[in-house]
């Protein structure tokens, strides 16, 4: 069987619905559906989910959930489109559900579940509610009953629908995963019936090696691990949810990236293993937003435990750095921009209890990761991506090959981010 979900730009109005439907249609494998709730038609549109929450906070403040007029203008119209009757009653239940205060959680999951509602009698399938299937610790976790409950509802040899984005908790609240979290739902359908692929279809043909917006257009990677796109991830790319990637990993399904618009395209599959030989790099991302944390203490190595209190003050402050690089006498960090709050209070605080020679707070970092397993192996990638930035003359202020031995990371000003980003996707991007 396989698993396929389709995201919000899949599931935006009836002309894409149509296009799903042929998907669908074209392989008798494709079972068990997974959908998002409409995205955006185009760039000034909005998406279902956004006006969902505005419905709860309008009724947060006092007021009637206004905004609902939208939700029903939008599967009316796609029901008309498809030709399907209308899911009058369950929108009337929907808004009262919103105006008697049931929660965000339950307005927002609500887009998908109208979905699923809608789309089962178009493609025939049976509808199966998320929240009697997937139930989540009080902590948020999977339980492991969502796989065999889930399983046990797959019985003939029909299709089935279920939504996205959500399960219930302990108490058997509705409650969302966070934002894109239908790739999750689609992930646990995966695992339950232990599916031979789990097609996430989207509106790219798979995984760009770049950020579009930055970089003019970057090619799809055609595979990369489950730990490699965990680190592109940790580096800023948002294609496909980060936890996702948990419940198919330890059971080996494959992840395949595809693009409704354009299914005869392959598409990006994620893997357990791959030849990295290959293709050495699988993705240039990045972030901006980073503040550097620099101290320095000749003869550091002398002072035990040094390196735990700077972290210990650090935390102290709630600051909890995402990368580190190491001289003799020096450490660096790199914080989210975010977690510093009052600079002159900490730096007074570590120069009183550390006792530095210098202890220094820069603005302005920006942080670019070449990934992908062949990084460290393959000669030369380093030296073309710093050969590409000195020509651009974009100074390397922090060079770390990570944890991982996955991700060369490379800390810049943020003013050259954009620039440098481009730099290094075409100096790495087909090694
Ligand atoms: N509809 C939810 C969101 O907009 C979940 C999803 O699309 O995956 O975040």
């Amino acid at each position: 069987m396989i698993v396929c979900k389709f995201g919000g730009s899949s599931v935006a109005d009836a002309s894409q619905i149509f296009k799903v439907r042929e998907i669908l249609m074209s392989d008798s494998r494709r079972r068990l559906i997974v959908v998002s709730a409409p995205g955006k038609r185009n760039n000034s549109d909005e998406k279902i989910t956004d006006i969902l929450y505005r419905c709860h906070d309008e009724v947060a403040e006092g007021n009637k959930a206004g905004s609902f007029k939208i939700i029903r203008a939008r599967y009316t119209e796609i029901c008309n489109t498809l030709g399907i009757d209308s899911i009058s009653t369950i929108l009337d239940e929907v808004e009262s559900g919103i105006e008697e205060g049931r929660g965000p959680d339950y307005a927002a999951s609500r887009g998908e579940y109208l979905a699923a509602k809608m789309l089962s009698g178009f493609f025939g399938a049976e509808f199966i509610d998320a929240a009697e299937v997937i139930r989540l610790t009080s902590d948020g976790r999977i339980e492991e009953s969502s796989y065999t409950g889930l399983k046990d509802r797959i019985k003939g040899d029909g299709l089935y629908i279920l939504p996205g984005f959500y399960g219930s908790d302990p108490d058997g609240n509705i409650k969302t995963f966070s934002r894109g979290g239908s790739d999750i739902t689609g992930a646990i359908a995966a695992r339950a019936v232990n599916a031979e692929v789990y097609e996430n279809w989207t509106d790219v043909s798979g995984l760009l090696m770049a950020d579009p917006r930055i970089v003019r257009n970057p090619v799809a990677v055609p595979e990369l691990t489950y730990k490699e796109i965990r680190e592109l991830a940790s580096i800023g790319a948002n294609v496909f949810h980060e936890e996702a990637v948990t419940p198919v990993k330890d059971h080996n399904i494959p992840i395949n990236i595809r693009n409704t618009n354009d299914p005869d395209a392959p598409g990006t599959f994620i893997v357990a293993d791959r030849d990295y030989k290959k293709k050495a790099v699988v993705g240039v991302s990045g972030k901006t937003s980073y503040t550097n944390i620099f101290i320095e203490k000749l003869m550091l190595n002398r002072y035990p435990g040094f390196r735990e209190r700077f972290l210990e003050l650090l935390g102290k402050a709630g600051i909890v750095p995402e990368f580190e690089s190491r001289g003799f006498d020096s450490i660096s960090f790199l914080v989210s921009d975010k977690q510093i709050n009052s600079p002159d209070t900490l730096l007074r605080e570590i120069a009183d209890q550390l006792k530095p020679d210098l202890l220094e707070i820069r603005e302005s970092f920006a942080v670019i990761g070449i990934v992908g397993s062949g990084v460290i192996d393959k000669t030369g990638i380093a030296a073309a991506a710093f050969s590409a930035l000195s020509k651009e003359n974009i100074n390397i202020r922090f060079i770390s090959f990570g944890g991982s031995e996955l991700t060369l990371l490379l800390g810049i000003d943020a003013a050259f981010y954009r620039d440098a980003l481009t730099a290094i996707y075409k100096s790495v991007g087909n090694v």
